[in-house]
């Protein structure tokens, strides 16, 4: 396995969308490679919340991966957006089509997780301050 930054393509739904550079280990032969779980979760909220903000008609099956990432559940999330959970499901289905000013506070919701779950991965910490070596 060889490290180094490789692209890797999220199917959200409908959409795919690509992280052009994610730092992993990778099999130089025949492109294997696994992430870790947080890494991967992490990757799925960004390209959730790439949908949901740049897609003028977001996949229904996009807008339940979107929730699922946020770890809500329909009711959760029709509270945080003041929408009733039937409309959520709807949303989900497809039976209603879900309007730009819910599919943008959906990527501001995914935008406040990503922080969340990157500052949770920050492990560096500064150490020295000055010109001491
Ligand atoms: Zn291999």
């Amino acid at each position: 396995m060889l490290f180094g930054t490789h692209p890797i393509s999220t199917q959200i739904g409908a959409h795919v969308v690509v992280n052009a550079s994610v730092p992993h280990e990778r099999c130089p032969n025949c492109g294997y490679y696994e992430l870790d779980a947080e890494v991967a979760e992490l990757i799925e909220v960004q390209a959730a919340s790439v949908v949901m903000s740049e897609a003028t008609e977001p996949d229904p099956k996009a807008v339940r991966i979107a929730r699922k990432a946020l770890g809500m559940s329909q009711a959760a999330l029709a509270q945080e957006l003041g929408l009733t959970q039937e409309t959520i499901s709807r949303y989900e289905t497809g039976a209603l089509p879900i309007v730009p000013e819910y599919h943008l506070a959906l990527a501001g919701l995914l935008g406040r997780e990503e922080r969340k779950r990157r500052a949770g991965q920050n492990t560096l910490q500064l150490a020295h301050t000055g010109t001491e070596g």
